[in-house]
């Protein structure tokens, strides 16, 4: 069925979005992880006591500064992937709902959608067996003569001494063969087998 196939695309879909957040995630953590060390690492050093020049206090405080103030905006930044992260699992959920919703709507319908076509198959079969019928009365040169026509539909009809297939007139010869109705006639530009409408 195709909803169902589309149904499965669209689990497929939301099922690779979520991956590619929870990729994300992963390594969001773990530069957080590595900045954390080298912070506490930097915050250690400045209160060990060990830094006496000012200058070089200053600075490394700033350094800590601008370490934590990024720190920080990381870690916004991963609440917002978590949150991206938690739509995206219900995507998927939501799509797998879809998808069985669909399947289960496909296999309910299907028993009409066979009857259905068992009927189709059963008229075909009686159209084919009449066709079949019809075929068999038709007399042998007119059944050649439409066999050999290579145009589809082999036959066309003449209004006002016109082809109605090709809009070519039919020559007035022609047009006597036909009216007296006793052979065939062809269409002189299309090659069709000319009846009178
Ligand atoms: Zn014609």
């Amino acid at each position: 069925m195709k909803s169902v196939a589309h149904a499965e695309e669209a689990v497929a879909s939301a099922r690779a979005e979520r991956e590619a957040i929870q990729l994300r995630l992963r390594e969001s953590d773990r530069d957080r992880e590595a900045h954390r060390t080298r912070l506490r690492s930097r915050e250690k050093e400045l209160m060990s006591g060990r830094i006496r020049s000012p200058s070089e206090l200053i600075q490394m405080n700033e350094e800590v500064q601008h370490m934590r103030a990024r720190f920080a905006e990381e870690e916004d930044a991963e609440l917002r992937l978590m949150e991206e992260g938690e739509l995206a699992e219900q995507a998927v959920v939501e799509a797998a709902e879809r998808l069985e919703e669909t399947r289960t709507r496909s296999a309910s319908d299907e028993p009409v959608l066979r009857k259905d076509l068992e009927s189709w198959q059963s008229e075909l079969e009686t159209v084919k067996a009449d066709s079949a019928a019809t075929w068999a009365q038709v007399p042998s040169a007119a059944q050649s003569a439409y066999l050999r026509v290579r145009v589809h539909p082999p036959v066309a009809e003449v209004d006002r001494n016109q082809c109605q297939a090709c809009h070519v007139t039919v020559t007035s010869s022609g047009m006597q063969a036909l009216r007296k109705g006793d052979q065939i006639v062809h269409c002189e530009n299309c090659g069709r087998i000319l009846v009178m409408s």
